[in-house]
């Protein structure tokens, strides 16, 4: 049977809020440094080649893409993936990086039907200054699945120091938002059952909610890193 994620398929373009679609179908968010490897994620966890890549195309590159998941012919998308603009490209004009604050940037923090956030990160990188500033701007109550993707670029004992020293981060860190941690690679598919269960998960419990005309779940705790974790052994 097909997975969820793979019925994904390119839903709209919006360069302003008001052009988000309408309806609260639940959204998950991808967010993440230009180049991070968000792309590749999200073509990873969707079996699809392109899919992503539209979201470089000239014109929309500083839009939100939204991806459609659930059966093609039903009413209505069962959820939305949101692919957000890359942040942190050095030599981006400041128009561009104010242009990310208005349209990202308040997306995530005023977007109800926002139901998740994936935060790509490289994994020879970890957080950077941009990524724990939108951290402490996310809605409180949101999940953040963060992904440390490329790890395929390090050998065994590296990936767990970088997950070590990103996980005592978000703990030190004492967000609000239940938080989940794994290693990642597009390429060698590292963490990428694990991530779509994940999401399966948000989406399975988001429609849920719906569907009962009820608000988002009660976030968990940080306790959450742990469940997601031994998915990558040593
Ligand atoms: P985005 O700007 O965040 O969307 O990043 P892309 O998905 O376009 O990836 C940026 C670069 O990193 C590209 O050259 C990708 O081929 C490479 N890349 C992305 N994910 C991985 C990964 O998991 N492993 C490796 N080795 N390279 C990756």
């Amino acid at each position: 049977m097909a997975s969820l994620l793979q019925t994904a398929r390119f839903a709209t373009t919006a360069a302003k809020l008001a052009q988000l679609p309408r309806g609260g179908v639940p959204e998950i968010a991808f967010v993440g440094r230009s180049n991070a490897g968000k792309s590749s994620a999200i073509n990873a966890l969707c079996q699809r080649r392109r899919l992503a890549f539209a979201s470089k195309t000239p014109g929309r590159t500083q839009a939100l893409n939204c991806f459609a998941l659930g059966p093609e012919r039903a009413p209505r998308p069962v959820a939305m993936i949101v692919d957000t603009p890359g942040y942190g490209f050095a030599s981006a004009p400041l128009a561009v990086k104010r242009g990310w604050d208005q349209l990202a940037g308040r997306y995530l923090q005023l977007r109800q039907a926002l139901y998740a956030v994936v935060l790509v990160l490289d994994v020879r990188r970890g957080l950077t200054d941009l990524d724990r500033a939108l951290l402490r701007w996310m809605q409180p109550d949101v999940p953040i699945l963060a992904l440390l993707t490329k790890s395929d670029k390090l050998g065994r004992a590296q990936q767990r120091q970088a997950l070590d020293a990103v996980e005592a981060e978000l703990r030190a860190a004492r967000l609000p938002n239940p938080v989940s941690l794994l290693a990642f690679s597009s390429t060698s598919g590292l963490g990428v059952e694990q991530a779509r269960a994940w999401l399966e998960a948000i989406v399975a419990e988001a429609g849920a909610a719906v569907a009962e005309g009820e608000p988002a779940p009660e976030p968990e705790t940080l306790a959450d890193i742990d469940r997601v974790r031994p998915a990558n052994p040593p």
